[in-house]
C-alpha cells in the first residue's frame, strides 16, 4: 500500500529543474536523470515493478536534485528506495565490505600499519581492481593507529567538570580514520564551557543503504535513536555531529529513507557550526587568534540539502585574518562508496572535474570542508590538503 507520506512525486509540475541540476545527468548518456528515473517512473514501477529502469542504479543519492525541485519532491529518496525495494538482490563481497564500516574500521585501526601499507600497494590495488572490482585508481584513506572512542576515555572523567554537556555523534571516519577531528571537536566544545557525552553508537547507517542493506541500516538506526535518547538529559540538549553525512542520516534518512520514528531525537540534532553560531548569538564567544591563511571552501552536497553551509561559512567569517574564497557549488563526485565501484568510477571523476578545476583556480593555501569523502576526493584529485572547519577553528582558540 502506497503510504500518504511517501507520494510527493504526485506534487511534480514536471519543470526539469531537477534533471539540469543532476550531476550524473550531466556527464553520461547512461542515466536518464533524476525526473525520469524519480517521480515519471516511480508511478509504473508502483503499477508494476517489473517495468523498473535498471538505470537508476546511477543515481549517487548526492541529493542536489532535491535542492533544486521547487515542489519539495523526495526525487532522491524515491529512487533509493525502488533500488532496494524493486531491484534484484545480489551478494557481493566488495559491496558487504564496504557498507560494513565499523567491522572494517575495527579491523583497520588493530592491524593499520600493516592496512595502510598494503591498501597503497600497486599490486594490491590490481588485485582488488580485478576480484573485487574496486577500482586501481582509488586512494584508499590510511586507518588510525586508535580510535576516537580509546582516546576518549582519557578525557571522560573532566567532561564531569562542566554543568552543560553536549551528545557528540562522532562517527566511523572519526573513530576509525582520523580521530584527531574528534578530539578538535571535544577541545571547541570545551572550550564554549560545555562537556561533552558519546554514546554507544553503531555507524549511522548512510553506507547501508547506498550498498541496499536496508534492513541492517534500519536495524543501526533504531540502535542509535535508542542509545541518543538514552542519553539526553533533558530537552534541550544538542546532540552535534560534524559529519554532514552522518547528520543528514539521523534528521533526513531515518525517518524519510528507512522509515524509523526519530522524533525523540530530531529537535535536538544540529550541525556542529550551527551549534556553535547559535552560542555565539548568545554571547557565548570563543577569543580566536588570526590565522593568516587563504581557504577555498567547498560546501557538501549533504550539508547544502540540509541548509546548513552558511552556518558554516559565517564561523568561517569569525576567524580573524583568514581569506576564504567561497567556491561554487559543485559535487566533488565521490558520494560516499559510489566512487570505490568500477562501474561509477569513471562517473564520479567526471562529476567531480569542474570542482578541481576551480580548486586549482583558487589556488588557496588549502581547502576546507565538512564531508570526509569529500576530502578524500579533492586530495586525491588536486595537490591540496583539505581540512576540517572544526580543525580550523580548535587551531585558532587562544
Ligand atoms: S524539479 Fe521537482 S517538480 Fe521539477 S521535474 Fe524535478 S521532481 Fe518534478
Ligand atoms: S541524488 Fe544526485 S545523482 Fe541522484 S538524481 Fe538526484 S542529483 Fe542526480
Amino acid at each position: 500500500m502506497i503510504k500518504l507520506e511517501n507520494i510527493s512525486f504526485d506534487h511534480c509540475i514536471k519543470c526539469t529543474v531537477c534533471t539540469i541540476y543532476c550531476p550524473v545527468a550531466r556527464v553520461t548518456h547512461l542515466y536518464p536523470g533524476p525526473k525520469q528515473s524519480g517521480p515519471d517512473t516511480e508511478r509504473l514501477r508502483i503499477k508494476n515493478p517489473e517495468l523498473l529502469d535498471v538505470s537508476l542504479k546511477y543515481c549517487s543519492n548526492c541529493k542536489r536534485c532535491e535542492i533544486a525541485c521547487p515542489s519539495d519532491v523526495k526525487i532522491a529518496d524515491i529512487i533509493q528506495t525502488a533500488k532496494w525495494r524493486y531491484s534484484k538482490k545480489e551478494l557481493r563481497i566488495r559491496d558487504f565490505l564496504l557498507s560494513r564500516t565499523d567491522l572494517m574500521g575495527t579491523f583497520g585501526t588493530l592491524f593499520s600499519a600493516i592496512v595502510n601499507f598494503f591498501t597503497h600497494l600497486g599490486m594490491v590495488k590490481y588485485f582488488l581492481d580485478v576480484i573485487f572490482k574496486i577500482p586501481s585508481g582509488r586512494t584508499f584513506p590510511n586507518y588510525a593507529s586508535g580510535t576516537f572512542t580509546k582516546w576518549f576515555k582519557s578525557v571522560r572523567k573532566y567532561q564531569d567538570n562542566y554543568a552543560d554537556k553536549v551528545i557528540y555523534f562522532h562517527g566511523c571516519y572519526v573513530n576509525y580514520n582520523y580521530p584527531q577531528l574528534g578530539k578538535d571537536v571535544v577541545k571547541v566544545v570545551n572550550a564554549l564551557g560545555k562537556g561533552v557525552i558519546i554514546t554507544k553508537e553503531k555507524c549511522c547507517g548512510v553506507p547501508l543503504i547506498a550498498n541496499g542493506y536496508i534492513k541492517k541500516a534500519q536495524s543501526h538506526g533504531r540502535h542509535n535513536i535508542k542509545v541518543l535518547s538514552s542519553a539526553l538529559p533533558d530537552d534541550k540538549t544538542k546532540i552535534v555531529s560534524a559529519s554532514s553525512s552522518c547528520t543528514l542520516a539521523l534528521k533526513h534518512e531515518y525517518p524519510n529513507l528507512l522509515e524509523l520514528d526519530n522524533s525523540p531525537i530530531i529537535n535536538n540534532i544540529t550541525y556542529i557550526t550551527q551549534f556553535i553560531l547559535e552560542e555565539f548569538e548568545k554571547g557565548n564567544i570563543l577569543r580566536l587568534k588570526p590565522l593568516s591563511y587563504t581557504v577555498a571552501y567547498h560546501s557538501p552536497c549533504h550539508l547544502e540539502r540540509m541548509g546548513s553551509a552558511a552556518f558554516t561559512i559565517e564561523l568561517l567569517r569569525k576567524i580573524p585574518a583568514l581569506t576564504v574564497k567561497i567556491l561554487h557549488s559543485e559535487c566533488c563526485g565521490i558520494s560516499g562508496t559510489y566512487g570505490f565501484k568500477n562501474e561509477y568510477y569513471g562517473i564520479s571523476q567526471s562529476v567531480g572535474n569542474e570542482l578541481f578545476r576551480i580548486i586549482d583556480e583558487a589556488k588557496p593555501d588549502f581547502v576546507v570542508t565538512d564531508c570526509e569523502t569529500c576530502k578524500w576526493q579533492i586530495e586525491m584529485n588536486t595537490k591540496y590538503k583539505v581540512i576540517h572547519p572544526i580543525s580550523l577553528l580548535a587551531e585558532a582558540i587562544e
